[in-house]
């Protein structure tokens, strides 16, 4: 019963490496989301981005830049 256990552990143990080495080929191909920055032309990445008066930014310095 143990050993039978042991294999049953084992080939959860596998399938979850293969599906998480899979997954992790998918997040590489996947391509990072970007905005283009309203005063300095930036290309940033949407989780770093900065959005103000509905326009998006690079920085925080360029969001409230004025002119
Ligand atoms: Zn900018």
């Amino acid at each position: 019963m143990t050993r039978f256990l042991v294999l049953f552990v084992l080939f959860f143990a596998f399938f979850y490496w293969l599906f998480r080495k899979i997954g992790g080929k998918k997040e590489n191909k996947e391509v990072v989301d970007t905005i283009k920055c309203e005063r300095c032309g930036v290309y940033a990445a949407r989780s770093e981005a900065v959005v103000k008066g509905g326009r998006c930014y690079c920085s925080k310095e360029c969001a409230e830049r004025k002119g």
